[in-house]
């Protein structure tokens, strides 16, 4: 039998900032666009426990979450000191298998069927998995165990906060049955709606539900759903193997400071390399700037995002990154944009569809 943990940080984003300024944990904090006092745009990315306790939830426009807590810390997001700490956490994840996938800037899969005998064995380990992290990264997490990613990843919802939940291989389908449907890794709003509206209220009904009558409404989606609302879960842990990266630079003719001539060449260089990216079925994390000014100063621009396939997400986001960095008062001579952390993400496409 397999064994396989999902790993999650707790509300990741503010547990980082918590680390730098402990005084934050006892206070309710977000992070995420700036809430211009109630008349910003834009939403919460992570919130703490103190804020959630207030009403306060990921995704909630931030003009909400300030209406509700006007006094509560409200924090930018700090991309790369994120990024360095989900590596941190991985690393010491990597210690305990070799079998490890990262699915997200803070979740991690691994497969630990190796190392363990039995559900004893198992809890025990993810106790120190979890107490590691917390000494040495200093990061809260929850723990998910089971014999599939499903249900590992379902557990894993419910142990949160700060928890350890092991499903085992004969009660997986008593534990998910009774949840709703969206509650099924997998299903999205738009896939939940659907089935909603055909009668299936729980994964339950969705595991007895005529598997021709699914198919007939999302192909070979249907097959999966089937599939997964009867805990049937053949996916690996696979280590995500890292491609080189793909980058394009352009050299001005003219060294230049108007901006509609530099973003257009960063529109130009992001769909070259946004093209290159899916023609090859992968998907990034981090897209990077490059600016050489006329003095010949380099200056790189970095900034991870979850992975994605989304081609049009490496121009949005160099554009960003432009915009908030470039110096003003020296014309460029030379841009060039980076897509980086490459991943083969054909196993969760051919999955999640
Ligand atoms: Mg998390």
């Amino acid at each position: 039998m397999r064994t396989i943990m999902l790993i999650d940080m707790d509300y990741f984003f503010v547990a980082c900032e918590e680390i730098k300024r402990p005084e934050l944990r006892t206070r309710p904090t977000i992070v995420g666009a700036d809430p211009k006092e109630g008349r910003g745009r834009g939403v919460v990315m992570t919130c703490n426990y103190v804020a959630r306790k207030l009403g306060i939830h990921s995704a909630m426009p931030i003009s909400s979450a300030y209406k509700i807590a006007p006094d509560a810390e409200f924090l930018p997001m700090d991309y790369p000191y994120y990024e360095r700490k989900s590596n941190e956490a991985f690393g010491i994840i990597k210690d305990f298998s070799e079998k490890t996938e990262q699915v997200s800037i803070d979740e991690f899969f691994i497969d630990v069927s190796s190392k363990v005998n039995n559900s004893e064995d198992a809890l025990l380990l993810a106790g120190k998995i979890k107490s590691s992290i917390n000494s040495e990264a200093k990061l809260p997490c929850s723990i998910g165990i089971s014999s599939t990613k499903l249900v590992a990843k379902m557990a894993c919802e419910k142990a949160k906060p700060d928890g350890i939940k092991i499903v085992g291989e004969e009660e997986a389908a008593k534990f998910i049955w009774p949840l709703s449907v969206g509650e099924l890794y997998g299903v999205g709003i738009k896939t939940r709606e659907r089935l909603e509206k055909m009668g299936y209220g729980t994964i339950g009904d969705l595991a007895k539900a005529n598997i021709m009558l699914l198919m007939k409404e999302f192909d070979s989606f249907g097959i999966e759903l089937h599939n997964l609302s009867n805990c049937i879960d053949t996916r690996e842990v696979i280590e995500n193997y890292e491609v080189k990266s793909i980058s394009k630079e352009y050299t001005f003719e003219k060294d230049t400071s108007k901006d509609e001539e530099i973003i257009k060449s960063i529109r130009k260089l992001s769909a070259e390399v946004g093209k290159e990216i899916s023609g090859k079925g992968l998907s990034y994390r981090t897209v990077t700037v490059k600016l050489r000014y006329m003095d010949f100063t380099e200056h790189l621009h970095s900034r991870s995002i979850r992975p994605t396939g989304n081609a049009g997400d490496i121009e949005k986001t160099a554009v960003e990154l432009y915009r908030e960095n470039v110096d003003k008062g020296k014309k460029v001579r030379k841009i060039g944009i980076r897509a980086s952390g490459l991943l083969d993400y054909k196993n969760q496409k051919l999955l999640f569809g």
